[in-house]
């Protein structure tokens, strides 16, 4: 026998049973999106691996760790599979000029990639939503998508998410907390594991984002970013929580809020689940003011998150949030010549008044057919013999409830499909 070939580790097969949940989840966010006036960009899966090495950090987890790059051995190109989106969204907002006019309310989903250790809530393909506003300077852009996001928890079903917030400054005062953690951590240097101290020169603000349990006291002391703030980086984290204040949004400032991406200032929130074990972050983002400067672009400031779409599936399913899967109108048995391309006619004529029709295929006994219209959930059995044929009628069976069977026209069959709730 041959070697069964499988899907690649922690990259998942959406099975139809679960997709529908993915459904009403995307029309969901799409409907959610509308509300608030942001607008689709679909950018490639694969871009020059040097887009995200110059965005995300050269010192990062994603891009030293978890990137899936390689050469493309037709003409030698580097290129990777998007760890993000961001990245990408901006590099075609500056590829194509669309901050020439106005700023821009823009989102993306689809799958991103990253070579993390498969777990629940972790994989290597998974999903992202990402919003993004660019051009806006102001700390009202930043509230917006933090009142849209919380917006979007309800209208999914979810509850108990908590929201973290915090503000990492500007470059300068990010400049000085630099020093101040790299002369901190040189004090401390027994305590730092192989990570944090190749990490202690190139990027120790990263240091702080450690899970390792043994370095947990060293950052708990570490100096704090909060204390080495500038002033018109608290004045817009002021502002920012002013207006989340004013309508009624609850959060917590977690001083210590590292984001995983070098391109964040100011602004950063997460918002976190204790339902889902350790994978706890669904949404997270931020203000990232520099990326499209450093990315070539002509400066101009940015906000924007993204939201985990399995962890978001498996919260929902934890809040009981199950609705059920949209099942056909009718399952048209059928048996005889006449009978046969009478269903035919049937199962179209009944399509073009927007029924949901399944048309038996495959032949058998009126019972074995009448067993698969049982198991495909129909509503109703339509059963079409040579008799039904000939008064172009049809023998309707409601399959969900007791009922007689009735012979009916096809105009009484719209009717009837058109009461599904
Ligand atoms: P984590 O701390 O869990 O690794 P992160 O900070 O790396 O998350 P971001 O880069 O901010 O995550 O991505 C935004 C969201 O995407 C996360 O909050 C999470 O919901 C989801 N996410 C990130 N990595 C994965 C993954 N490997 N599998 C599934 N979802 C993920
Ligand atoms: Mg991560």
């Amino acid at each position: 026998m041959t070697n069964v070939i499988k899907a690649i580790r922690g990259m998942n097969d959406i099975l139809p049973d679960e997709a529908y949940q993915w459904h009403f989840f995307e029309q969901t966010v799409q409907d959610w999106l509308a509300m608030y006036g942001y607008r689709n960009i679909r950018t490639p899966i694969v871009e020059l691996t040097d887009l995200f090495v110059r965005s995300i950090g050269e010192v990062t987890d994603i891009v030293e760790k978890e990137m899936y790059s390689f050469v493309d051995h037709l003409n030698d190109d580097k290129l990777a599979l998007r760890p993000e989106g961001t990245a990408s969204c901006v590099r075609a907002v500056i590829e194509h000029n669309l901050l020439y006019g106005s700023p821009q309310r823009l989102y993306y989903s689809g799958p991103m990639f990253r070579h993390e250790r498969p777990q629940k809530g972790r994989y290597r393909q998974f999903h992202q939503v990402g919003v993004e506003a660019l051009g806006f300077s102001g700390p009202d852009i930043d509230a917006e998508l933090i009142i849209m996001s919380a917006r979007l928890w309800q209208m999914l079903g979810i509850s108990g998410l908590r929201l973290e917030i915090g503000t990492l400054g500007n470059a300068e005062s990010r400049a000085l907390h630099r020093t101040r953690l790299i002369k901190y951590f040189k004090q401390h240097v027994e305590h730092l594991d192989d990570d944090a101290s190749r990490r202690l020169h190139t990027n120790p603000l990263r240091i702080l984002d450690s899970k390792n349990p043994k370095m947990q006291a060293v950052i708990e002391n570490a100096p704090r970013l909060i204390d080495d703030l500038d002033e018109e980086s608290l004045i817009h984290f002021e502002a920012v929580q002013h207006i989340l204040r004013d309508q009624g949004i609850s959060f917590e400032i977690n001083p210590r809020l590292v984001r995983g991406l070098d391109y964040y200032n100011r602004t950063v929130f997460e918002w976190i689940t204790d339902k889902l074990g350790a994978q706890g972050a669904v949404c997270a983002g931020g203000r990232y003011d520099g990326l499209i400067e450093q990315v070539g672009g002509k400066p101009a400031p940015a906000c924007g998150f993204a939201m985990g779409v399995e962890r978001l599936l498996a919260l929902m399913q934890e809040c009981g949030k199950v609705f059920p899967e949209a099942v056909p109108d009718i399952y048209i048995v059928h048996q005889g010549n006449e009978a046969t391309a009478y269903a035919w006619k049937t199962a179209e004529h009944l399509r073009n008044a927007n029924c949901r029709v399944i048309l038996h295929c495959g032949g058998g006994s009126f019972k074995s057919q009448m067993k698969k219209a049982d198991a495909s959930g129909a509503r109703f059995a339509a059963i079409i013999g040579d008799d039904e044929a000939s008064t172009q009628q049809v023998t309707l069976k409601a399959l969900r409830e007791f009922s007689d069977q009735t012979r009916v026209d096809l105009n009484a069959v719209c009717e009837l499909v058109q009461t599904r709730t």
